[in-house]
């Protein structure tokens, strides 16, 4: 986008819980409302071993194995979001990891009460997010458009 230096792109998935629970409207509106710019999503199941490589950087934690289950139990709605520094602004809207240490108006904190059923996933750094992208959207994924609200949100 014209004018906006550090646009970035990061990955955003409504976990199978999120799914269940009716969230992904809710968390849509917030991105959304936020003034992020949606390019690429799609409803899917994933394979357990499609969650193993999503999540391999976790590979010798106990949890590893439960978590990669659970994230190919069911539904996910999988996003890709654009805006200026948003990989660094999404983790600051999910809140914690534990929705326990959450502030109430985060994501987590508003949303959700135990660690292993967070709701979503948000890419943790740049590079993560580029990995994150790559391994779950093909490039004709994605769709190019302006946003009209542009010169609204970005000086
Ligand atoms: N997780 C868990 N138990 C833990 C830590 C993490 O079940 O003690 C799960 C939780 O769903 C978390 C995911 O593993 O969202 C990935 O962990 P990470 O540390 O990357 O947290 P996130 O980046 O999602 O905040
Ligand atoms: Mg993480």
């Amino acid at each position: 986008l014209a004018g906006t230096g550090d646009m970035e792109r990061t990955f955003i998935a409504v976990k199978p819980d999120g799914v269940q629970r009716g969230l992904c409207g809710e968390i849509i509106k917030r991105l959304e409302q936020r003034g992020f710019h949606l390019v690429a999503a799609k409803f899917l199941q994933a394979s357990e071993d499609h969650m193993k490589q999503h999540y391999l950087d976790l590979k010798d934690m106990p949890f590893y194995g439960g978590l990669c289950k659970y994230m190919s139990s069911g539904p996910v709605f999988a996003m890709v979001w654009e805006g200026q520094n948003i990989v660094k602004l999404v983790r600051m809207m999910l809140g914690e990891t534990n929705p326990a240490d959450s502030k109430p108006g985060s994501i987590r904190g508003d949303l959700c009460i135990n660690i292993g059923r967070n709701i979503i996933h948000g890419s943790d750094t740049l590079e993560n997010a580029k990995k994150e992208v790559g391994l779950w959207f093909k490039p004709e994924e994605f769709v190019n458009y302006t946003s009209c609200f542009q010169p609204y949100l970005y000086e």
